[in-house]
């Protein structure tokens, strides 16, 4: 028996703008497949059309499949011996190819103008005829093409699609699928200036990099029954490399996923906020489920899981709560040390940390303690980089309803109290502070929370927040006792002339 060749697949983008989500899903499921089976994962840059090309997109692309940890094993900057990996490189292979296929009947070249085919195109549509090329060019003889191409007429060339053939192909997810050949154009393989057309540069490619396995979106099933008879028209039928077509990803709102609807970049999600190791896990569940109910998995994990037998043809949502939810859960995992980085330009951004030179060590113990509170009340790290504000800032206003509620006479003498007790720890920690707060409170009979929310409002402006003790502890006692007095002057201060309290809102 023979041995089954090793697995190679490969994710090939167009370089035409930003790494959308769903792109970086076919990337991770081509990545989990390769991974599974030990096998490789190469990238290909598929950059013939060059009316859509996007330069800046090349360095989005690979910066995004890094991020995300999909490195490939072989593609731009990693040779595996199959290169060039970008399209436009190998523009003499294609060009040979098609001329092979001329030679050997299965194309032709095609030297109708433009108008011509749009005027074909009109008269199909008059008589409500499906549309497509007449094949006029089909027939043409050798005499009258030699005159042409000697006389520097423009062509495309255009395969010759057989008639009436079943053309089938066993897709890993949906089953057999069957097209007739009779419903398909003679496409296009070679463009007037030379270049190739997707279809023959994809199948040359993948022939040419013993790509096994081609995973990618279900908007090129359609493509696939072309692609079938190109590997046929090459005599490359028998190692044809097998179909997965990966299930549509549609917005919560119904309609397919698109940046009108919010779907954005793989960047756009690492700038609002998103772990990668999040994206990675979410993306992954994203057709595909480990057939339990587990949801929060590492990559060792979800490779070893991974299966196209596990993948839906059904559309999966991008559900972008659930995503938030991962994240929460990546992020409270994360060691604090390492969100650091992503946190201090923002904070520096804000104007809360200076921003000149490197942070100092004072400053990163600092912001480690703030994040190792903070961590596991937020979704994103944008969310509590904005909802660190108390650590740096004194309260500018105070949450109008809990302000209401315990801003009065008896607050401030509340306030008045901890203040003396506070100023007399010297120790000014958590298990301290906790300490004198359980002695007020049983030597003045008041619960402890009549003393935590006044404390709470005066110190961080908002009824809600970490831990109040390890809060204050971080802030630390300057600040804090500054808070306060602050705050029973504020309680103090008569209504002013104008409307109500001055600085409290409506948060
Ligand atoms: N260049 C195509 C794209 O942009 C690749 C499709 C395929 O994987 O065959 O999606």
């Amino acid at each position: 028996m023979a041995v089954a060749p090793k697995v190679r697949v490969r994710f090939a983008p167009s370089p035409t703008g930003y790494l959308h989500v769903g792109g970086a899903r076919s990337a991770l499921f081509n990545y989990l497949f390769a991974r599974r089976f030990g096998g490789d994962f190469l990238l290909r840059i598929e950059d013939t059309d060059r009316s859509r090309f996007v330069e800046e997109s090349l360095t989005e692309i690979y910066d995004s499949l890094k991020w995300l940890g999909l490195n490939w094993d072989e593609g731009p900057g990693k040779d595996g011996g199959c290169g060039p990996y970008v399209q436009s490189e190998r523009l003499d292979i294609y060009g040979k190819m098609a001329a092979r296929l001329i030679d050997a009947g299965h194309a032709y070249r095609c030297f109708c103008t433009a108008e011509r085919l749009a005027e074909v195109r009109a008269g199909q549509e008059k008589n409500g005829e499906a549309t497509g090329y007449d094949r006029q060019c089909r027939g043409l003889p050798q005499s009258e093409v030699e005159r042409n191409v000697s006389g520097g007429a423009p062509f495309v060339i255009r395969l010759k699609i057989p008639a009436g053939r079943i053309v089938a192909f066993d897709d890993l997810i949906r089953g057999k699928i069957e097209y007739n050949s009779d419903v398909l154009d003679d496409f296009v393989l070679m463009k007037t200036d030379g270049f190739p057309t997707y279809h023959i540069a994809n199948v040359i490619d993948d022939h040419e990099m013993k790509i096994t396995h081609v995973l990618r979106g279900d908007e090129w099933i359609s493509s696939t029954p072309k692609h079938v008879l190109l590997y046929e028209a090459f005599g490359w039928a028998d190692t044809m490399p097998a179909f997965a077509h990966l299930p549509v990803i549609l917005s919560p709102d119904g309609g397919k996923l698109s940046k009108r609807k919010g779907a954005a970049s793989v960047m756009d999600y690492k700038r609002a906020g998103f772990l990668p190791e999040a994206l990675f896990n979410f993306l992954a569940l994203l057709g595909w489920a480990p057939g339990d109910d587990r949801e929060k998995m590492s990559v060792d994990e979800l490779i070893a899981a991974f299966s196209l037998s596990q993948v839906s043809p059904k559309a999966s949502v991008f559900d972008e709560k659930k995503l938030e939810w991962m994240n929460g859960l990546y992020m409270a995992e994360r060691p604090s040390e390492l969100l650091v980085d992503d946190i201090l330009p923002i904070w520096k951004e804000r104007g809360w940390v200076s921003s000149g030179s490197a942070p100092d060590r004072a400053l990163l113990e600092h912001a480690v303690r703030i994040i190792d509170l903070m961590k596991t009340r937020s979704r994103r790290i944008t969310e509590l980089a904005g909802a660190s504000e108390c650590f740096f800032v004194d309260p500018a206003e105070y949450e109008e309803k809990s302000a209401k509620k315990c801003f009065n006479a008896e607050g401030a003498e509340r306030l008045s109290l901890l203040l003396k007790t506070l100023e007399g720890i010297d120790d000014f920690v958590h298990t301290k502070i906790e300490e004198s707060y359980r002695g007020i409170s049983e030597s003045h009979s008041i619960s402890i929370g009549g003393l935590i929310l006044p404390t709470r409002l005066a110190v961080s402006g908002t009824s809600n927040g970490p831990g109040l003790y390890e809060m204050m502890e971080v802030i630390g006692k300057e600040n804090v006792l500054r808070r306060i007095s602050a705050a029973i002057n504020y309680i103090a201060q008569p209504l002013t002339k104008t409307e109500g309290h001055n600085g409290i809102t409506g948060k």
